[in-house]
């Protein structure tokens, strides 16, 4: 089935293994590529909205959107797949554009307590000009930029620290906060991370995943509280899908927590019924008169 081929095919005239497989990868993403470079970003692309918890007060702190594409023509694609293509492509800064002005239009519907995180791209944060241009939209929407987080992961941030320290000051000087996204799964975590003006650490949800049986996945987890705590950074644990992972989480001493567990994305109109329902939650039980 695996047919494999030799060709020679990169600059340094090396043999280059091809298999079908890697062929029809290829046709795939040309296809995603071509599709998201004809798409009606506006129509085609949304949001969806996953609730970050503080464990000790019960109370959502803040939603991360996350984006969703359904394509006339291929269907849904997860951004798991077409985050990468857009990024190679150089499309991504125009859906970060449409998406961050739904996510700050969605975000001035919720309490002032209730924070936005939204998620940006190498490309996004490449110049201090581009940085520019999210602090602008952020200022356009009238929702205080003290409201706004913006994740970041590792590799988007590390390829040259001096620009990311440059550009990451841009944001934070006009007060918005910043997270190290899917923290651990990166290089030489360690070495830069307090070289960055950084107020969160999330925790891939990958450690996550085995904590409850594996000790050194554990050992991690209390490794990086440990750094955040340092370095006075909030920790955020994400992934979390039992209520056995979120006890053992609490006793390790974090507090901000997101995943399945404790609710999947949802639409922007399901996070108004959600917060109401919370606020009732909060209430405390009115004393019946006797
Ligand atoms: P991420 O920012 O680390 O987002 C967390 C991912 O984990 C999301 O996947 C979320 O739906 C999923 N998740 C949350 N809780 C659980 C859980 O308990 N269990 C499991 N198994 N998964 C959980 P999603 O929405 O497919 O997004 C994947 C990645 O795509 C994101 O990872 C992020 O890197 C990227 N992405 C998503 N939206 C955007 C966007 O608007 N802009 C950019 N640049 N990247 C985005
Ligand atoms: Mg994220
Ligand atoms: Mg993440
Ligand atoms: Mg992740």
């Amino acid at each position: 089935d695996y047919a494999l081929y030799y060709a020679k095919a990169n600059s340094r005239g090396d043999a280059v293994l091809f298999t079908e497989e890697h062929e029809r990868l290829l046709r795939t993403q040309s296809v995603i590529e071509q599709a998201l470079r004809h798409a009606d970003l506006a129509r085609e692309m949304c949001l969806v909205y996953q609730p970050i918890v503080d464990v000790r007060r019960g109370r959502t702190v803040a939603f991360e959107a996350l984006a969703r594409w359904t394509s006339p023509d291929l269907g849904p694609v997860s951004p798991a797949v077409f985050v990468p293509i857009a990024e190679r492509s150089g499309l991504i800064t125009r859906i970060t554009a449409v998406l961050l002005g739904q996510a700050l239009a969605a975000a001035r519907a919720w309490p002032d307590e209730v924070a936005l995180s939204f998620n940006l791209s190498m490309a996004d944060i490449a110049s201090p000009q581009a940085a520019e241009g999210i602090v602008a939209a952020i200022r356009a929407s009238g929702l205080k930029p003290g409201r706004v987080i913006l994740e970041a992961t590792e590799t988007a941030l590390i390829q040259d620290i001096a620009k990311a320290q440059a550009v990451l000051e841009t944001l934070k000087s006009n007060g918005i906060a910043i997270a190290l996204d899917d923290f651990g799964t990166g290089y030489s975590s360690l070495g830069y991370v307090h070289r960055l003006p950084l107020d969160k650490l999330k925790i891939d949800r990958s450690f996550i995943s085995e904590i409850t049986a594996d000790p050194a996945s554990r050992d991690i987890v209390t490794s990086i509280v440990a750094l955040a705590r340092n370095l006075k950074l909030d920790c955020v644990v994400e992934g979390i899908e039992t209520d056995e992972q979120a006890r053992l989480l609490e006793s390790l001493g974090c507090v901000l927590m997101q995943g399945y567990h404790f609710h999947r994305p949802m639409g922007f109109s399901d996070t108004l019924h959600y917060l109401d329902r919370e606020a009732v939650r909060a209430i405390p039980p009115v004393r019946a008169i006797a």
